[in-house]
């Protein structure tokens, strides 16, 4: 196991009901900013639990945020931030909406121009705003985490970031929320769980058979549950479930001390910048792909994999990892998301586009032994047609 450091702070508070929590959780004295999406959780319910939680407090409201939230949008909450001299952040929303107040956080008092923090990956932030968050959509993770991807339209740059300074103070994580939520969304944030938990286990052995084993349970519960929560929306125990899977998956938890991959989403990340994918859909694409043609790297991950997750122990090496692989796919589909470029009107013209913006955001050398160049990230592609 490599050498790590473990550092989670944020607190989370989980079940039915508790955004009535809220006021315990939130400074008395606090200037609040709500931040949120596109106004589902003004037609559900979210956003009156809030407004009654908070009730005699000081807030204002910033909606609008988009899924990939972007920079141009963001910075004018920052401004609204500066000029009403708020001082906490509250993400009501999805990954989007959360990420969103993490850029936010730290760009209130940036010196300079913020796009520097995505330029630096958030090394250069010093302070940031206290906030929390009210998840709405069980996906990204980024209710535990201190992660954050912002896109710049005008330059069709989709760009991750992280701080320490960036965890959320506490998340509200109420499954009966996620009740109303679309198909897609529930498919999509059960592919982006299992892709998270993908990049961090499907590497090569690090002597971490406790990272391996929650790794693999994570998988197991997404394989077990997901098809539920879109046969039965309403089930909590379900939703419940799928909602824990997602936040373990990114909370730093599986990754401590073992290698990790993250090509799979850097190459998502620029086909949701130039093509408009939802982000699970570049990962439902990618990832299928980029085990079959890093089967070598990854062949004992892989033949564990097989054998722990599918049940495939029996039989030539090579036909049981190319059989788990399948089943992976075959799993996305199940889930509504399409795993093919083509379903998505992306076609061979478009991979030297991807390549070129690989290439200008210094993705290069990218996977846990930095050995997936542009030449392999272009198989990558051709394979995913
Ligand atoms: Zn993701």
């Amino acid at each position: 196991m490599f050498n790590f450091d473990f550092h989670n702070p944020t607190q989370i508070l989980f079940g039915k009901g508790r955004i009535a929590d809220l006021a315990k959780v939130v400074p008395a004295n606090a200037r609040v900013l709500i931040l949120s999406g596109g106004g589902s959780i003004k037609h559900n319910g979210v956003l009156d639990e809030v407004h009654a939680a908070l009730a005699g407090r000081s807030f204002q409201e910033f909606s609008g945020i988009e899924p990939n939230p972007s920079y141009e949008n963001l910075m004018q909450a920052v401004e609204l931030v500066r000029r009403e001299k708020l001082d906490f952040l509250l993400a009501v929303g999805g990954g989007s909406v959360i990420d969103g107040a993490k850029f936010i956080a730290a760009a209130v008092n940036f010196e300079g121009d913020p796009w520097a923090i995505l330029e630096k990956r958030g090394a250069n932030i010093t302070s940031a705003l206290p906030f929390g968050a009210i998840l709405t959509l069980p996906a990204t993770g980024s209710e535990m985490n201190n992660g954050s991807v912002v896109t710049r339209k005008s330059l069709k740059a989709k760009m991750a970031f992280s701080s320490r300074h960036c965890f959320p103070q506490f998340s509200i994580l109420d499954p009966t929320k996620t009740f109303t939520l679309p198909t897609r969304q529930i498919g999509n944030g059960v592919v982006d769980a299992y892709a998270h938990v993908m990049e961090q286990y499907m590497t090569y052995p690090a002597d971490a058979p406790i990272q391996d084993r929650f790794a693999e349970g994570i998988l197991l519960t997404l394989i077990e549950e997901g098809p539920k929560a879109l046969a039965t929306p309403d089930d909590y125990a379900v939703r419940a479930n799928i909602m824990w899977c997602a936040t373990l998956a990114l909370n730093g938890l599986i990754g401590a001390g073992v290698p990790q991959d993250w090509a799979t989403h850097m190459v998502g990340h620029e086909l949701t910048a130039l093509y408009n994918l939802d982000h699970a859909q570049t990962l439902a694409i990618v990832l299928p792909s980029m085990l079959r043609i890093r089967k070598e790297g990854k062949r004992a991950k892989l033949l564990q994999y097989a054998a722990r997750v599918w049940n495939l122990t029996t039989g030539d090496e090579d036909a049981r990892i190319d059989a788990a692989i399948e089943k992976t796919q075959a799993f996305f589909e199940q889930m509504g998301v399409k795993t093919r470029l083509g379903d998505y009107g992306v076609t061979a013209d478009n991979i030297e586009t991807v390549l070129g913006q690989l290439e200008s955001h210094k993705m290069t050398m990218l996977g846990e032994r930095r050995d997936v160049t542009l030449a392999v990230s272009r198989q990558v592609l051709e394979l995913s047609l």
